[in-house]
């Protein structure tokens, strides 16, 4: 038998991965954690998963497992009368969503009955862990490391721990593709997508009827992943879909603004963001003719390479072609009483310059006229 556990939350990186394993084949059992946390509703929306699973054919041994009577002791906003803040997920304020130690007891409880079913069954059984590369740095105990050594404690600690191995099928991955996968699963599955969804919750502060608020930074997360997918989430909100969506993507505006601000120098904020454009021959690479490749200074995506780049004489660096998977956005610009083509990077919508046709013919005929400030160079 293929066996799997993993703690099922009723969210959507647990949920996603319940998909996956029986995608896979696994008997999978799973475990809900009752820790007196504010948005208790998830619990029932797992439940309620695992019974639409049940009436589809797939059958999920689930568990419950009651830690409110100590853990709605501990601190932290989760589980305390203190608010649950508000705004972007990476924000520092969000440290007070930390419920200390939560992981480790969690995962204690998991490995325990992993082992226990590995004797029973008497068979290999793997923990499954939705941990991934986009959990944040203000959640130490989502990190694969943390995890590691916990794995490699409970080993030295446990007979038989030779049976139990650890599985993070989502540790490269984010948000966005783990919604990606889960419809892969559906598909599969003959599943239907957003009837499980809608069985999902990521709010840290449902109201009364279990409507999420979109205010929250588990809530911005969440809507801004099923934007990026091209669906609307089917959970139901407070407000509507396109309040929350709109909301979500002001508050993430602002998050990023403030981390170019930071990150970036003024000349090159000015450029990407605001559109500027440096004086010409001023730039750092319009003479710069060094074999190697040209990323986005903000989001460091690969716009260009040497090969494409040509000495145009025009006072900013000049590139024929950009790189094959760059997908440069070109947008109508009508400014400075000109029709001119804008380029902007696709990942980050950094502005980068202008692409005129008077580049060189053998070429393709372009003459892609970029900001050095817009760009990194890194050598080959
Ligand atoms: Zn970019």
């Amino acid at each position: 038998m293929d066996i799997a556990v993993m703690a099922f939350s009723g969210g959507m990186d647990s949920t996603s991965l319940l998909l996956r394993l029986l995608r896979n084949g696994k008997t999978v059992y799973t475990i809900g954690f009752n820790y007196g946390q504010k948005h208790l509703i998830e619990l029932s929306r797992a439940q309620m998963n695992i019974e639409y699973l049940a009436k589809q054919g797939y059958d999920v041994t689930h568990s419950v497992v009651d830690l409110s009577s100590i853990m709605s002791t501990f601190s932290g906003s989760l589980t305390s009368a203190d608010k649950v803040p508000q705004g972007h997920y990476e924000e520092s304020q969000m440290k007070s969503t930390v419920v200390p130690n939560r992981n480790a007891i969690f995962a204690s409880i998991i490995y325990g009955y992993a082992l226990s079913l590995s004797t029973k069954l008497d068979c290999k059984v793997s923990i499954s862990l939705g941990v991934h590369s986009g959990d944040h740095a203000i959640y130490p105990d989502c990190r694969p490391e943390f995890y590691q050594k916990l794995n490699d404690a409970f080993e030295v600690g446990n007979w038989d721990s030779e049976m139990v191995g650890l599985d993070l099928p989502y540790i490269d991955g984010d948000k966005i593709s783990i919604l990606k996968d889960a419809i892969i699963s559906c598909d599969k599955l003959g599943l239907d997508f957003n009837q499980v969804f809608a069985n999902t919750n990521t709010s840290y502060e449902p109201d009364e009827d279990g409507r999420s608020s979109g205010k929250t930074g588990s809530d911005i997360e969440r809507i801004l992943a099923f934007d990026a997918i091209g669906r609307k989430d089917p959970v139901t909100y407070q407000e509507d879909w396109e309040s929350v969506l709109t909301h979500a993507k002001s508050i993430e505006a602002e998050y990023m603004d403030k981390v170019y601000r930071e990150k970036l120098t003024d000349m090159q904020y000015q450029v990407t963001r605001n559109g500027a454009t440096e004086r010409a021959f001023t730039g750092l690479y319009d003479k710069h003719f060094i074999k190697g490749n040209y990323y986005c200074v903000c989001c460091n995506h690969l716009l260009f390479t040497s090969v494409g780049k040509y000495n145009s004489g025009c006072g900013w660096p000049a590139f024929h072609t950009e790189h094959k998977a760059a997908q440069i956005l070109r947008v109508a610009d009508y400014t400075h009483g000109m029709v001119r083509v804008e380029v902007k990077c696709s990942k980050c919508d950094a502005h980068l310059g202008h692409v005129f046709e008077d580049g060189p013919r053998e070429h393709g005929g372009e003459r892609y006229c970029i900001n050095s400030a817009a760009l990194i160079f890194k050598e080959e």
